[in-house]
C-alpha cells in the first residue's frame, strides 16, 4: 500500500504490543500539518541550498522564534551566497549580534567564501563534501544533504533525538545513547522523500512530541511508541547528571565621555566571543579580588562601582560581572587598542549579549537593550 508517496510497512506487533513505526504514516501527517517556515520550500518546490544552510547555521543552539527576524534580515541584505561572501566580516558580525555563539557567524562568512571561490557559488550536494565546509558539522551536513539535495542522510537534532528515544524507549543516557538513536533513526528511513521525512521528524518533535506533555493522542506514531505504552514518555531521552561549570567572575569598565561617546574595544579574533565588541573588561576567572580590580581599569578616572551584578550563562560556565562607571571630559583620547563610539551608534556594534547586559546595567541611553 502507498501512503504519502511511500510504501507503508507491514505492521508487526512487538512484545509490548506496539506496532512497527510506519514512515508513511509520519509523511502523511507531515503533508497535512507541516510547519510553514520562511526557509522551507513549498510542497513540490525544490529547496534552495543557500536558504537551508543559512537557517540550519542560525538554528544551531537557537530557537525558530529567535532566528526568524535574523534570517529575514540576512536574506534581505545578502540574498545569495555570492553577496554574503563579498560582505565585510564586520558587517556580518554586526548583523549577527544578539544571536549568540559568534563563532557561527565567523564560520558562516568563511563558508560563504569557500563555496563562492572553491565551488563556483554552488553548495556541494553530498554529506561528505558538505562536512568539509567551515562551520558545517555532522548534523548540519546531513540536514542540508537530505533537505536541499534529497540525499539519504540521517540528521539527528534535539527534536529528532527526543522522538526516537521515546518511540524506541532508548534506556541509555545521553550522550552515550546517541549511537543507538542514530541506528534506530537510520532503520526508520523510507525509500524516498528523505528531506520531507527529516523535516517531518523535526516537526513532530517541535509540535507534538514536545519535551513536556507530549500530545500522544494526535501523534501519527501513537500505536508504535514504546514510551507511550509504558506511560513514561516525558522521562526520555534519559540524561546523565549535568556537570555545572564553576562560576566565573569579571568586571567591566564603562567610560562615558561628556560629548556622548562610550569607550569600546574589539576582542581578539580567536577565542570566546572572538572579534566582537566589548567595553573594556577583565578576564573571567574563578576568584574575585575587589581590591585589585581597578588596576585593570582602562584609564585613570573617578570610578564608581554600580550596585548589583550582571549575570550571564555561557555554554561552559556561569558568569557574574561587576560594572564600574566613570565620566571623562570631551576630547579625552582613547587608550591604545580602544576607540570611542557615539552612544547612538552603539547598537550598530557587534556587541555580544553579555555586553548588552553590561551597557543596560550601566543605564546608557540608546543602548541596544532599550532599542
Ligand atoms: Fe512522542 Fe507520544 Fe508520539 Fe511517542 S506517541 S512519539 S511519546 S508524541
Amino acid at each position: 500500500m502507498t501512503v504519502a508517496g511511500v510504501t507503508t510497512r507491514k505492521k508487526r506487533a512487538a512484545p509490548d504490543g506496539t506496532l512497527a513505526p510506519d514512515p508513511g504514516a509520519l509523511l502523511a501527517w507531515y503533508d497535512r500539518h507541516r510547519r510553514r517556515l520562511p526557509w522551507r520550500a513549498m510542497p513540490g518546490d525544490r529547496a534552495d541550498p543557500y536558504r537551508v544552510w543559512l537557517s540550519e547555521i542560525m538554528l544551531q543552539q537557537t530557537t525558530v522564534k529567535a532566528v526568524g527576524p535574523y534570517y529575514a534580515k540576512f536574506l534581505e541584505r545578502w540574498p545569495d551566497i555570492e553577496s554574503l561572501a563579498a560582505a565585510p566580516l564586520d558587517d556580518v558580525l554586526k548583523a549577527w549580534a544578539g544571536l549568540g555563539y559568534y563563532a557561527r557567524a565567523r564560520n558562516l562568512h568563511a563558508c560563504a567564501k569557500v563555496v563562492s571561490v572553491e565551488h563556483s557559488g554552488r553548495f556541494p550536494d553530498s554529506e561528505e563534501a558538505l562536512r568539509t565546509l567551515p562551520g558545517v558539522g555532522a548534523y548540519t551536513a546531513a540536514a542540508i544533504a537530505a533537505i536541499a539535495f534529497e540525499r539519504r542522510a540521517v540528521a539527528i537534532d534535539g527534536n529528532i533525538e527526543r522522538v526516537i528515544a521515546r518511540l524506541c524507549a532508548v534506556e541509555a543516557a545521553l550522550p552515550a545513547a546517541k549511537a543507538e538513536i542514530r541506528r534506530r533513526a537510520d532503520a526508520l528511513m523510507p525509500a524516498r522523500r528523505f528531506g520531507d521525512f527529516t523535516q517531518a521528524m523535526m516537526d513532530l518533535g517541535a509540535t507534538v512530541c514536545t519535551p513536556k506533555k507530549p500530545a500522544c493522542g494526535i501523534c501519527p506514531w501513537v500505536d508504535a511508541c514504546a514510551a507511550r505504552v509504558r506511560g513514561d514518555a516525558e522521562t526520555f531521552p534519559r540524561k546523565a547528571p549535568k556537570i555545572e561549570g564553576k562560576m566565573r567572575y569579571g568586571a567591566s569598565f564603562v567610560v562615558m565621555r561628556s560629548d556622548g561617546h562610550v569607550l569600546v574595544r574589539t576582542r581578539p579574533a580567536k577565542g570566546l566571543l572572538g572579534g566582537m565588541t566589548e567595553v573594556p573588561s577583565t578576564a573571567w576567572t574563578h576568584h574575585v579580588d575587589d581590591e585589585a580590580v581597578l588596576r585593570h581599569a582602562p584609564l585613570k578616572a573617578k570610578w564608581r562601582r554600580l550596585p548589583g551584578v550582571v549575570e550571564h550563562g555561557f555554554t561552559h560556565f556561569p558568569l557574574q560581572q561587576t560594572v564600574y562607571l566613570a565620566s571623562v571630559p570631551a576630547g579625552s583620547k582613547a587608550p591604545a587598542g580602544m576607540r570611542w563610539v557615539p552612544l547612538a551608534q552603539l547598537h550598530g556594534e557587534a556587541l555580544p549579549n553579555v555586553m548588552r547586559k553590561v551597557v543596560a546595567h550601566a543605564g546608557l541611553e540608546n543602548h541596544p537593550g532599550k532599542a
